[in-house]
């Protein structure tokens, strides 16, 4: 038998199937959680002329400790009429420009005015220059505000609107169309015969891909029939980007993705990794399309998906960083050692503490539903004490 896979390899192998999509310029309020294809350089200063941080008065910090006479007022919006001279204060509100003369903000609550006469009720600003935003204290223009390929967060879209862009380059989206494979599986709703059971592993990658920039098509099913399996793969890979199959990826008798692929002018590019669950793990390509070949037992499915399905979509979609974060966190319990393949037990994080999951049969829903990371354990690991630092993946 061939040796399995190294998990890292694997994704190594897959990414390098593929480049990223090309990219396409969208207007702000589309592009969350997309990623960027070109840097974000700022075309302008931020502010652009300094500010005031406070509500007040903008004084000449070298007349403290007062009295002034109050000139006028800037407001958040326009320019200011006039300087600031000896002696003198202006009226200004949080966002207003600080004229020209003036060095620092004392703020309302440390004054009082009477008839034009500003006085000092407490201590006042205890430095030159204080309650002033800067000119461009928040960046510059030239400074490259955000990378290519990162993922566009609220702030970083905050970031990117403040620099004066008006549309953003990101990657398009790759087009996934899920897959799954079956003859025992009846969509949600349906009765169930003898020996059947509804799908759960379609609306879990939907649900998966949802926070994904990826265009899913509806879950498509098909029974174990190698041929129309076949015909079916060689239909969706003239649409998709990706097509993600889930079951029929071991060697049973009714296992028929490697089969159907390579009936259908597809090639396997690897098959089996070193990782428990989700062994049989397939990658492949089809015409322009890549196939990702899922086990079908739920946490198989899910643990490849997160490995792999994410990745390869993030990468296509032109993420710079595809692969799930490995964090570390302390175990909160014993754990046994590892195996010859690297685990991927279905834990809980909290308060800081990993604890593996009761029932780590691959087939089980109810622990996925209850984990939010996956404890990495890996080949040949020695038994771990509590307190023992283990790797993780966040999940949820
Ligand atoms: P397979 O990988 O096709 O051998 O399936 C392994 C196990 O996962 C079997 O018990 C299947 O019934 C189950 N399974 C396969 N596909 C799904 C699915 N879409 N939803 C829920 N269970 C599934
Ligand atoms: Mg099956």
């Amino acid at each position: 038998m061939a040796a399995l896979l190294p998990v890292e390899e694997a994704q190594a192998r897959l990414l390098a199937l593929c480049s990223p999509l090309l990219s396409e310029k969208i207007s702000f309020s589309e592009c969350f959680r997309r990623y960027l294809s070109d840097n974000i350089v700022a075309s302008r200063d931020q502010p652009a002329a300094p500010l005031a941080a406070m509500d007040g008065y903008a004084i000449r910090f070298a007349d403290l400790p007062g009295p002034w006479a109050v000139v006028g007022e800037s407001a958040a919006g326009a320019a200011p009429g006039r300087a600031v001279g000896a002696g003198e204060a202006m009226r200004i509100f949080t966002g207003a420009i600080v004229p020209d003369g003036a060095d620092t903000v004392v703020v309302q609550e440390d004054v009082a005015a009477d008839g034009g006469l500003l006085t000092l009720t407490s201590e006042g600003p205890d430095a030159y220059g204080r309650h002033i935003r800067p000119r461009a204290s928040d960046f510059a223009a030239g400074d490259c505000l955000l990378p290519a390929g990162v993922r566009l967060s609220p702030g970083a879209i905050a970031a990117a609107a403040m620099s004066g862009a008006v549309q953003l380059a990101v990657g398009r989206r790759p087009r996934v169309a899920i897959l799954t494979t079956g003859d025992e599986l009846v969509q949600a709703g349906r009765t169930l015969a003898p020996g059947q059971i509804p799908d759960s592993n379609g609306p879990m990658l939907a649900a998966m891909l949802a926070d994904e920039p990826a265009i899913v098509s509806l879950p498509h099913h098909v029974r174990d029939d190698r041929q129309l399996l076949s015909k079916l793969l060689k239909a969706l890979a003239r649409r998709h980007d990706v097509i993600v199959t889930v079951g029929g990826a071991s060697v049973g008798d009714h296992d028929h993705v490697r089969g159907a692929l390579e009936d259908a002018g597809g090639q396997i590019e690897f098959w089996k990794i070193a990782m428990r669950p989700g062994k049989p793990l397939i990658a492949g390509t089809i015409g322009d399309a890549l196939l990702l070949g899922l086990p079908g037992n739920p946490s198989s499915a899910f643990v490849t998906a997160t490995l792999f399905l994410l990745p390869l979509v993030r990468h296509l979609a032109g993420a710079r960083e595809p692969l799930p974060a490995v964090q570390r966190a302390p175990l909160a319990t014993a754990l046994d050692g590892g195996s010859g393949r690297r685990d991927y037990l279905r834990a809980r994080l909290d308060n800081g503490y990993l604890t593996p999951l009761v029932g780590q049969d691959s087939g089980m829903t109810m622990p996925l539903a209850a984990a939010n990371a996956l404890l990495i354990r890996e080949i040949a690991a020695p038994p771990r004490i509590a307190g023992d630092i283990a790797d993780y993946i966040v999940i949820a």
